[in-house]
């Protein structure tokens, strides 16, 4: 279910261009094989929200084909990004359409578990973008910001799950009872800790947008 009602979220689809005829190829072929990638809206948002704050170097966790990195740098001129896939035939597919998009020298593409990669980077990311499994939120988090530089901003997706993190009859069958738990203890945590700014959007699938201390 869209997390705000359907003739609002058809009003903001009309309002998407995709950023080329190749991306929107990507897009339509991701969603026929029911690879999960951003939403348009939330697309949409963070083209423009990337464009503002220009960051120069990018964490992304949860790559699938590749399709929001390979968005992330065709709007942002120069920025270099990295990317961590867990799955195999995921990470392989999507070597191959950041070698097709010519971005191998932009994006940095590592295969294997988040929790494991993160502790090999470098601390100079501005700008972090979480968008794997919905259980480990906290964990991916908090292993990020210690790769950031001060007053970065991490932004994680999902985090309204379909409307469920609000109230729990909006997960039928009770089906993703520990995401949705995990998921508001990671909200929360958010919330309580002082020296972070969090604010919730209801922007695709739920934003946290968040920034890091400046001091
Ligand atoms: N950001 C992508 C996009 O919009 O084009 C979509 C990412 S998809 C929603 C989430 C991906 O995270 C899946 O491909 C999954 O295999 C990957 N993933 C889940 N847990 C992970 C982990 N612990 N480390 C690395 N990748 C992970």
């Amino acid at each position: 279910m869209n997390i705000t009602n359907d003739i609002v979220t058809e009003y903001i689809h009309n309002f998407y261009k995709p950023l080329s005829n190749e991306l929107d190829d990507l897009r339509e072929q991701s969603e026929n094989n029911n690879i999960p990638i951003i939403l348009k809206e939330t697309e949409n948002f963070l083209v423009n929200f990337l464009k503002i704050i220009k960051p120069k170097k990018i964490l992304e966790i949860g790559t699938a084909v590749g399709y929001s990195s390979i968005v992330f740098a065709t709007a942002i001129p120069g920025v270099k990004i990295t990317t961590i896939e867990k799955d195999e035939d995921l990470y392989t597919l999507a070597r191959y359409n950041i070698e097709r998009f010519a971005l191998t020298g932009r994006i940095n593409l590592f295969s294997g578990d988040a929790d494991d990669i993160i502790k090999t980077l470098n601390a100079d990311y501005d700008f972090v973008f979480i968008d794997a499994s919905k259980s480990h939120y906290r964990d991916f988090f908090k292993a990020a910001e210690k790769k950031c530089l001060t007053g970065a901003v991490i932004v994680s997706d999902n985090v309204l799950l379909k409307a469920s993190t609000v109230d729990d009859s909006f997960d039928k069958g009770r089906r993703h009872r520990t995401n949705i738990k995990r998921m508001r203890e990671f909200l929360n945590y958010l919330n309580e800790r002082e020296d972070l700014s969090t604010a919730l959007l209801s922007c695709g699938d739920g934003l946290a947008i968040t920034k890091l201390n400046d001091e």
